[in-house]
């Protein structure tokens, strides 16, 4: 569908959850990742200013520490006027304890206006390059397949390596994705998902199951397709030192400098 079409027609209601509840561990510094400077912002700035212009998105629902949740509403979502921040939560030990959080408040209905049969955006605020026509490609999948998640086909050949540290398997590189967010599903699907995985967790971690996306509960625990949606390659997650200079990078031939 052409740009531009998606929202001339009855639009159903997106609400983004922007997740930065993470201890961002991996980048070595004294301030929390997400609120690091990245060319004179926060880095959690770009992903919410995303979010603001978006016409695809109407609100958003932002974890972060709860220890940082002050801060965030003064010193973030005041200063910068971001007005689609609906609410405020605090997330939890793993990213999938974040989601969690935050589909308790849409589901408690402590939104403003509770999104009840609308799609949920969930958008990693450490990457800072979501635009607005990665958002639309996932409206439209979302309204077709119910569930489907942003990446990319890898670049460099995949080998699962065996317990030896020697090339087991080489994958077929054209079926290999690299996936990253937003990863987008209608509501009650993604809430009954979650629901679930918190009954089942205990039993997933025994059986070595590590949950490290929101497609992987939906795929795992309800047994439905996600559909994969071209993102970017420039969509990247901010993670270790030397991704800051990529971004910088990429950022010196966008609209944002
Ligand atoms: O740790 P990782 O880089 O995979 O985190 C991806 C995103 O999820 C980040 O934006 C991070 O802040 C968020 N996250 C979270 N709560 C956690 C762990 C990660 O909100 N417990």
């Amino acid at each position: 569908m052409e740009n531009g079409k998606v929202l001339e027609m009855a639009k159903k209601r997106c609400t983004a959850i922007v997740l930065a509840a993470g201890s961002g561990s991996r980048m070595k510094s004294d301030v929390a990742k997400q609120y690091m400077m990245l060319c004179g912002k926060p880095l959690i700035w770009y992903a919410l200013q995303a979010v603001e212009e978006s016409a695809v998105i109407d609100d958003c629902i932002l974890v972060t520490g709860a220890e940082d949740i002050i801060y965030v509403q003064e010193e973030i979502v005041e200063r910068y006027g971001f007005r689609k921040v609906d609410t405020i939560t605090a997330g939890g030990k793993e990213r999938y304890d974040s989601v969690y959080q935050a589909l308790q408040v849409i589901k408690d209905g402590d939104m403003r206006v509770p999104n009840r049969d609308g799609y949920l955006f969930i958008h990693d605020g450490a990457r800072p390059f979501l635009t607005e026509a990665i958002l639309r490609r996932n409206y439209e999948a979302v309204e077709q397949f119910h569930a489907c998640v942003t990446g990319m086909p890898v670049k460099d050949t995949i080998k699962i390596a065996d317990r030896n540290g020697f090339a087991a398997q080489t994958l077929d590189r054209s079926l290999v994705w690299q996936i990253q967010t937003p990863q987008v599903f209608e509501c009650a699907l993604i809430i009954e998902a979650y629901e679930k995985l918190l009954r089942e967790k205990e039993r997933m971690a025994a059986e070595g199951i590590r949950i490290t996306d929101d497609a992987m509960v939906v795929e795992t625990l309800m047994g439905l397709p996600v559909k994969l949606v071209e993102g970017d390659y420039e969509n990247i997650k901010i993670t270790t030192p030397e991704d800051l200079l990529t971004a910088e990078a990429f950022l010196s031939h966008t609209k944002f400098i």
